[in-house]
């Protein structure tokens, strides 16, 4: 047998926490399993028929030689119009960049970005693949606790202590993923008195959950902060919004060295996003945000179901997320305790318990930096939410 002579980085890369669940979650459903999948980011609709349409137009139109590498033309006009009208940004073409999901265009700005020993700090709980790509390019990842007690976000006081010389980027994400919290304009804005500071860390605002949002929350652009325009790299895409998950479409709108930079790179990695997938992705962006509503109303009575079962149950802590399709409830009441001849240490054996004991899917908090919770995703109809609650209840009183 050849020698296994993995390269170091990927030696210690970890497997996507998310997809892994997800895929032990299809493997018990194939073995004939009852498995409720509550563990992947995922709307479980249809992409909407105006989209399917399009990308259908497309094939028929014969959209299948190598796209810009950047992304379309007509695409990334269409990408500043909703910059402008979503988020007040005023990107220009030469400053947008589409991608294979909005996580190649995180790949692709650590990239540009970081060089080894660069820190890169972001509050956790953060997304799993922020840690993890970090490491890929021998950059320090750096995260700043927040809890339950503090709805899951950070203070300035806390940023500002986090910040070393070597700090090169800040990677903020609101709506959150695993929290669902949002960051008020006031506490963007407070963030932001820190950071002009320290004119020399760039900042990531990832924005893909920022349509699903539930009512009286208030959301900003980090790049449409006075001043942070000119430092700031607004990610987002139509995976979450509009039901488009295997679309892979992601997209940035950057200060345009950035841009140019990621060009480069994406033009050596993949020559560009699918071309199919981007003409459908035109379609989706210069329709109104209201077009999809109906799905963010769904998700709001899945949450408020789920929020309200859960915390019956004893030992789970949960807050009221704002936005996303995430409760990330704290748990640690379940470690140190035996249940059904299983001894809970962590969240891990927690998610594992649920899912051997209950067929429940979700996924431990500790791959998202807050070891004391659970990412329980309510992506999924309310018939499965309210059986997996009762399953989860059964299997705790056992
Ligand atoms: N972002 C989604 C999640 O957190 C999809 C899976 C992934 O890319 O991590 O579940």
């Amino acid at each position: 047998m050849t020698k296994i002579a993995l390269s170091e980085q990927v030696k210690k890369l970890p497997a996507s926490a998310t997809l892994a669940m997800a895929a032990k979650a299809r493997e018990l459903k194939s073995l004939g399993k009852n498995i409720i999948s509550l563990s992947l980011g995922e709307p479980d609709f249809d992409t909407p028929d105006f989209i399917k349409e399009a990308a259908k137009n497309a094939i028929s139109e014969n959209y299948s030689s190598y796209p810009p590498v950047d992304g379309y033309a007509d695409l990334k006009e269409s990408i500043c119009r909703k910059f402008k009208r979503d988020n007040l940004l005023d990107y220009a073409p030469n400053q947008i960049v589409v991608s294979t999901g909005a996580k190649q265009s995180i790949a692709n700005i650590f990239m540009a970005l970081l060089n080894p020993g660069d820190e890169v700090l972001s509050p956790a709980p953060f997304w799993v693949s922020y840690e993890a790509i970090a490491s890929l390019v021998n950059a320090k990842f750096v995260s700043i606790p927040s809890s339950f007690d503090t709805d899951f976000k950070i203070s300035p006081e806390q940023l500002e202590a986090a910040i070393t010389p070597k700090t090169k980027l800040l990677v903020l994400n609101s709506p959150n993923n695993p929290s669902g919290s949002v960051y008020s304009k006031e506490e963007y804005y407070a963030l932001a008195e820190v950071l002009k500071k320290y004119p020399d860390i760039f900042i990531l605002s990832d924005e893909i959950y920022e349509h699903i949002l539930y009512p009286n929350a208030s959301l900003i652009s980090f790049a449409a902060i006075p001043e942070m325009f000119d430092r700031t790299i607004t990610v987002n895409g139509v995976a979450k919004a509009f039901a488009m998950t295997g679309w892979r479409i992601g997209y940035m709108g950057a200060p345009e060295w950035i841009a140019k930079a990621c060009t480069k790179i994406q033009g050596q990695i993949t020559s560009g996003a699918n071309s199919i997938a981007q003409r459908a992705t035109l379609a989706a962006l210069d329709a109104s945000p209201q077009k999809i509503h109906y799905m963010v109303e769904e998700f709001q009575k899945r949450k408020d179901l789920i929020v309200s079962e859960i915390s019956k149950i004893e030992g789970f802590k949960v807050n009221n997320p704002q936005g996303a399709f995430y409760i990330f409830p704290d748990i640690s009441y379940f470690f140190g305790k035996t249940i059904q001849n299983t001894l809970i240490k962590n969240a891990d054996d927690f998610a594992m318990f649920l899912l051997e004991k209950a067929h429940i899917a979700t996924v431990s908090g500790a791959a998202f930096g807050n070891p004391n919770c659970l990412r329980i995703s309510y992506a999924a109809s309310v018939e499965e939410i309210k059986t997996a609650i009762e399953r989860i209840k059964n299997a705790l009183s056992e």
